[in-house]
C-alpha cells in the first residue's frame, strides 16, 4: 500500500455526475437588453422579429415600439449568438449591449413580441433618454460605496422588486408600477443640491426616470449603466443586498453570492423568505412573499379566504414554487365560459 487511492476513483471532474451537472447548468442563456433608437414602423419590425424567433421556437417578451426595442429571451447559447448577431444587423441597433445571464431552463412560456407605445410605460411626454443622466461603470458605482461621499441613492424599481433585495442605503419608493414615480418624485421632498445615484434591474428605467428628474431640477444625476445585473457580473454585485427580482419564471436571481440571506419575510409563516408565488386562487392571482411552508400550509393560497375558492390552481408540495401559468394550463373550458357569464353579470 503506498497510500494512494487509484485517481479513477477521486478524478470528481470526470464523475458521470459531475460532467451532467455542468452540461445541464450551462444549458440556456436568458438575454436583457434594450435600445432607444427611432424605429420608423414598428409594425413592421415587431413582425419581423416575431417571424424570426418563432421559425427558432424561441421564447421571450419583446415590446417595440416608434423609440425603440426592449427585450428578454432565451435559448441555447448557439441560438443567443445568432439572435444578437440578428439584432446586431438592424441598422441602428449595432452597438445594442446584451445582459446575458446562465439558466438550467427556459423561464418562458411563450413568445411575445408586440408594439406598445413606449419600450419601458412612463406615461409622460417629451422625455428623451438622451437628455438623461450621467452613466456610470459599474467600477465608478462601487466606489462610490466605498468613498466616503455624500449622495442619495434611489432604486427606480416598483416596491415588491425592492423589498426582496435592494443596494445599501437606498431608497426604495412605495410604487406598484413604474409610471407611479414621477408622482413619488413630486411628493418625496428629496434636495436638489444633493448628487443623485439611481438604479434599476437593466438600465431602462433610469434612462427615462433620470430626464424627469433633470428636468425638475436635480442637477447632478448618475444611474447604473447596465443595471443590477450588469453590476453583478462586472463587481460580483458588492454591497447589493438579497436578490434581484426579474420578469421571468425565476423571479429572483442572486447578486452577491456572499449576501443571500432572503430580506423579506413570508406573509403567512413571518419566516425569512425571497420566494414570491401567485395566489392559486385564479381571481385573486396576487403576486405575495411565500415560504415554503406558507405555501403547504395554505395551499399556495394567500389567505384562508382565498382556500375557498372554487377556481384555485392544483397544488402540489413538492413543487411549491411552480410558475404562474394562463387558465388554459389547469382548467378546461367551462372556466372559460364561467368566467364570462361572470363579467356579464358585472
Ligand atoms: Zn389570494
Amino acid at each position: 500500500m503506498n497510500g494512494h487511492t487509484p485517481a479513477s476513483t477521486h478524478a470528481k471532474p470526470f464523475t458521470l455526475k459531475y460532467v451532467k451537472r455542468i452540461l445541464i447548468d450551462m444549458t440556456y442563456q436568458v438575454l436583457l437588453y434594450y435600445q432607444f433608437t427611432p424605429i420608423e414602423e414598428p409594425q413592421a419590425f415587431a413582425k419581423d422579429h416575431r417571424e424570426w424567433l418563432k421559425e427558432r421556437s424561441l421564447l421571450g417578451r419583446i415590446y417595440v415600439s416608434d423609440e425603440g426595442l426592449n427585450g428578454t429571451v432565451a435559448g441555447t447559447p448557439e441560438q443567443m449568438e445568432e439572435y444578437m448577431a440578428m439584432v446586431r444587423e438592424i441598422p441602428g441597433f449595432e452597438s445594442i449591449e446584451f445582459k446575458i445571464d446562465e439558466c438550467d431552463y427556459i423561464p418562458f412560456a411563450k413568445l411575445t413580441c408586440k408594439v406598445r407605445k413606449e419600450i419601458v410605460a412612463l406615461h409622460e411626454e417629451g422625455v428623451d433618454p438622451s437628455e438623461g443622466g450621467r452613466h456610470l461603470s459599474p467600477e465608478e458605482w462601487r466606489a462610490h460605496f466605498e468613498q466616503d461621499e455624500d449622495f442619495i441613492l434611489i432604486d427606480v424599481r416598483n416596491d415588491y422588486e425592492s423589498k426582496i433585495g435592494h443596494f445599501e442605503g437606498a431608497i426604495c419608493p412605495p410604487v406598484e408600477n413604474f409610471y407611479d414615480f414621477p408622482k413619488w418624485l413630486d411628493d418625496a421632498g428629496l434636495p436638489k443640491d444633493k448628487k443623485v445615484l439611481m438604479y434599476c434591474t437593466g438600465g431602462i428605467r433610469c434612462e427615462k426616470f433620470s430626464v424627469v428628474m433633470k428636468k425638475k431640477g436635480w442637477e447632478d444625476v448618475n444611474q447604473l449603466h447596465g443595471g443590477i445585473l450588469n453590476y453583478a457580473k462586472k463587481e460580483q454585485g458588492k454591497h447589493f443586498l438579497g436578490k434581484c427580482f426579474v420578469f421571468d419564471d425565476r423571479l429572483a436571481v442572486p447578486i452577491d453570492p456572499d449576501s443571500q440571506d432572503p430580506l423579506a419575510t413570508c406573509e403567512i409563516t413571518g419566516q425569512p423568505t425571497d420566494h414570491y408565488l401567485n395566489c392559486a386562487n385564479m381571481e385573486c392571482n396576487r403576486l405575495f412573499l411565500c415560504s415554503e411552508e406558507g405555501a403547504k400550509a395554505y395551499e399556495g393560497c394567500c389567505s384562508e379566504a382565498c382556500m375557498k375558492s372554487e377556481v384555485r390552481r392544483p397544488f402540489d408540495p413538492d413543487t411549491v414554487y411552480q410558475p404562474f401559468r394562463k387558465w388554459y394550463n389547469y382548467f378546461d373550458d367551462d372556466f372559460k365560459q364561467r368566467s364570462k357569464s361572470r363579467e356579464q353579470v358585472s
